[in-house]
């Protein structure tokens, strides 16, 4: 398969030398984040994105238990000496890949997702602002024993977080405008990804804890 864009999928397509399926590097809508794959462990609990490329590596070696969902455009790959046919994956938007299950998830923070949990609003004056007019503010200062987790950070404004200062909600006469939380693993993987598909959206939002209007 000449490498470009693959007029059946609308997928931009390149060859992988290491296999011998087609390396989908994105869609041709102009978008430039490449879609991902969700990843679920086999009692179906998110576990990570992949690359369509890791997922069609994982159909390809046969580790993908079920998937869920919308089937994608087809991807594929050489022509099978046994019957000339091309080799052809159907992908699907979940999947749930072979592996040991672990118990529990630690969800990472970083200013990315906190932001987007506080849906790019500074939780003292309720502005919402783009990424770069945010900061991470600390709750309870860590000057004052404060620590780095999502139960005491907030998206604040560079004004609000000014004059918050070295001082609680309460010293500042500042309080927040909704409770701080950390996110389960479905909120989690959600506020990891700009653009995700609805099969997606639909599985991770009906595990959604928190009370604010993601799934809109
Ligand atoms: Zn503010």
């Amino acid at each position: 398969m000449p490498c470009g864009i693959f007029a059946d999928t609308g997928y931009t397509i390149h060859n992988c030398s290491s296999c011998q399926f087609a390396v989908v590097l994105a869609q041709s809508c102009g978008c430039k984040t490449m879609q991902t794959i969700l990843r679920l462990d086999l009692a179906g609990q998110p576990r990570g994105w992949i690359t369509l490329h890791e997922a069609v590596t994982a159909y390809a070696k046969g580790d993908v238990v079920y998937g869920i969902g919308d089937v994608l455009p087809p991807i594929f790959g050489g022509i099978q000496r046994i019957n000339g046919q091309r080799s052809r994956i159907d992908l699907q938007p979940i999947v749930a890949i072979q592996g040991r299950i672990v118990q529990g998830f630690c969800a990472p923070l970083c200013n990315r997702t906190l932001f987007r949990r506080d849906d790019h609003r500074c939780l003292y004056c309720g502005q919402q602002f783009t990424r770069t007019g945010l900061t991470r503010d600390h709750v309870l200062p860590t000057s004052r024993g404060g620590t780095d987790r999502w139960e005491n950070v907030v998206a604040a404004c560079k004004r609000c977080n000014w004059q918050k200062d070295n001082r609680t909600p309460e010293e500042a006469h500042m309080p927040l405008l909704a409770v701080p939380f950390k996110p389960n693993s479905w909120e989690w993987h959600f506020l990891a990804k700009d653009r995700i598909f609805a099969d997606q959206m639909d599985y991770l939002s009906k595990r959604f804890r928190a009370e604010r209007d993601w799934a809109a």
